[in-house]
C-alpha cells in the first residue's frame, strides 16, 4: 500500500497544515508536583513531519487527543504537559489554543491572527463530543482552519473520528512521513514475509488480537501465545484456568481458529505454554485447580518458545506473555525480548504495553517498533483503516 505523503506537496510556502498528530502519551507528577510528560518516544514521532512543513515554509497547526475525555473538559487531560515537551523537543514556542464544542469564531480568530507567533496546536480534541462521532461539522469547522490537512497518527487511523476520517473530506490530504514509514514496514511484512514467521501475541485485549490470529492463519508458520489470550484458548480447550484473566466471548473464535489450524495441517505449529507460573509456583497447565491464577509462562514454555524464535526470518510481536509489571511474572516477557534483541529477523513490534519493554536505544535495524497497537493489530488483520483510506495514492 503506497501512501501519498507530503514530499508530494508543493510551493506550500504561508500555508497553513492541520497536522492530526500522535500526542497521547503518558504523564506523571515529577518532584515539584507537576504534571509532565513520562514517556515522549510517541511524540518524537511527529517531528520529522512537523520540522518538514516549517522548512518548506507552511505553518503547522497541530492537533491531537490525549487520553479518554469522553467529551467533557478534564483539567488533568489538558495538552499542556504535551506542548510544553514538544517546544523543547522541536526548539520552537507552541501556542496552545483552547477549544470549544464547535470550533468557534474565537479559535478561528486565534489560529488565523496567530499574534503569539510560533506553532499553534489545538487543545486535546476529546473535549469536544464532536471527535469520537465522526462529527462532519465538527470536521468541517477544523477544515476551515487550515489549506492542507496531514495524518500522523497511525495510533489512530484505525479509528472513524472527525480528526482522522471526516476531516478528509474537507481538504486536500497527505500521509505524515511516520505515517507512511508503519504503513510500508507493515505493508511489506504481510507481502514479501520470509518464512518462517512467528506470531508472538500475548497481553489481556483478548479481542482485539484474536483477529490477527485468525487472518494469519494461512501467512505464520508458528503462533506463540501468552497471557489472556494464551488463557482464552486454554479454556476453549476445555481446561481449567482457575482465576486466570480470559475472554469468555471469544472462546468461540478461539475454537473456530483450533480447527481452521487443525484443517490446515497446522494445529502442532499453535504453541499455548505447557507450563504456567501461577501466584506461588510453576505448574503443568494440565494440572490447575479452582484457585490457580495463571500469570507468567513457565520456564519449559519459555525453551520452547525461544528455540522457535532462534529459527525464524520473521517475527510479529504485540502482547506480553503474563503480567510483566510485576517482577515475580515478567521474566517470560523479557526472556522474548532478550532473545529479539538477539535475532536478525526481520521484527515488528507493536502495543502500548509491549512498546514499554524495549528501550528504543539499542534496538537495531531489523526491528520495527510501531507507533500503533490496536490500529498495527487492524492492519495487520487486514481491517478497514478509515484514517488511510483516502491516502492511497
Ligand atoms: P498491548 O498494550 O501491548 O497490546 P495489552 O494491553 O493487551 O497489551 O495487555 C497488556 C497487559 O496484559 C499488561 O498490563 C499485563 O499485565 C497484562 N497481562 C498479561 N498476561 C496476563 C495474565 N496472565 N494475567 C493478567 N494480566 C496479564
Ligand atoms: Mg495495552
Amino acid at each position: 500500500m503506497l501512501l501519498r505523503t507530503i514530499k508530494k506537496l508543493k510551493n506550500i510556502k504561508g500555508q497553513r497544515v492541520l497536522v492530526r498528530c500522535d500526542l497521547d502519551v503518558p504523564l506523571k507528577k515529577n518532584k515539584k508536583s507537576l504534571v509532565v510528560v513520562a514517556d515522549d518516544r510517541r511524540l518524537k514521532n511527529n517531528l520529522a513531519t512537523i520540522n518538514y512543513l516549517i522548512k518548506q515554509g507552511a505553518q503547522p497547526v497541530l492537533i491531537g487527543h490525549l487520553g479518554r475525555p469522553a467529551g467533557k473538559l478534564i483539567k488533568n487531560l489538558s495538552l499542556q504537559p504535551v506542548a510544553k515537551r514538544l517546544e523543547k523537543l522541536l526548539g520552537r514556542k507552541i501556542n496552545l489554543i483552547n477549544i470549544e464544542r464547535f470550533i468557534g469564531q474565537a479559535v478561528f480568530k486565534a489560529v488565523k491572527d496567530n499574534q503569539l507567533g510560533g506553532i499553534i496546536m489545538l487543545e486535546n480534541l476529546r473535549f469536544s463530543d464532536r471527535e469520537e462521532i465522526n462529527c462532519k461539522r465538527f470536521a468541517k469547522q477544523l477544515a476551515k482552519l487550515a489549506d492542507i490537512y496531514v495524518n500522523e497518527a497511525f495510533a489512530v487511523s484505525h479509528r472513524s473520528h472527525a480528526s482522522v476520517e471526516a476531516i478528509q473530506y474537507y481538504l486536500p490530504s497527505y500521509a505524515g512521513l511516520n505515517l507512511s514509514l508503519e504503513v510500508t514496514n507493515l505493508a511489506s511484512l504481510l507481502k514479501y514475509p520470509r518464512q518462517p514467521l512467528v506470531l508472538i501475541i500475548g497481553g489481556s485485549k483478548v479481542a482485539t488480537k484474536l483477529p490477527v490470529i485468525e487472518k494469519f492463519i494461512s501467512l505464520a508458520d508458528y503462533f506463540l501465545l501468552g497471557g489472556a489470550v494464551a488463557n482464552t484458548f486454554i479454556k476453549a480447550m476445555a481446561l481449567p484456568v482457575g482465576k486466570s484473566l480470559f475472554d469468555n466471548q471469544f472462546i468461540p473464535l478461539a475454537q473456530k481458529i483450533i480447527d481452521n489450524l487443525f484443517q490446515n495441517g497446522k494445529l502442532d505449529k499453535l504453541f499455548l505454554p505447557f507450563d504456567v507460573k501461577v501466584s506461588s509456583a510453576v505448574k503443568r497447565v494440565d494440572n490447575l485447580n479452582s484457585k490457580d491464577t495463571i500469570l507468567d509462562i513457565g520456564p519449559i514454555s519459555i525453551n520452547l518458545y525461544l528455540n522457535i524464535i532462534k529459527q525464524a526470518k520473521t517475527v510479529i510481536w504485540n502482547g506480553p506473555m503474563g503480567k510483566f509489571e510485576d517482577k515475580n511474572f515478567k521474566i517470560g516477557t523479557y526472556k522474548i525480548a532478550k532473545a529479539l534483541l538477539n535475532s536478525k529477523a526481520k521484527i515488528v513490534i507493536g502495543g502500548g504495553d509491549t512498546d514499554k519493554i524495549f528501550n528504543r536505544q539499542g534496538v537495531k535495524n531489523n526491528i520495527f517498533i510501531s507507533s500503533g497497537g490496536g490500529a498495527m493489530l487492524a492492519f495487520l488483520a487486514g481491517k478497514t483503516m478509515p484514517g488511510l483510506i483516502r491516502l492511497k495514492l
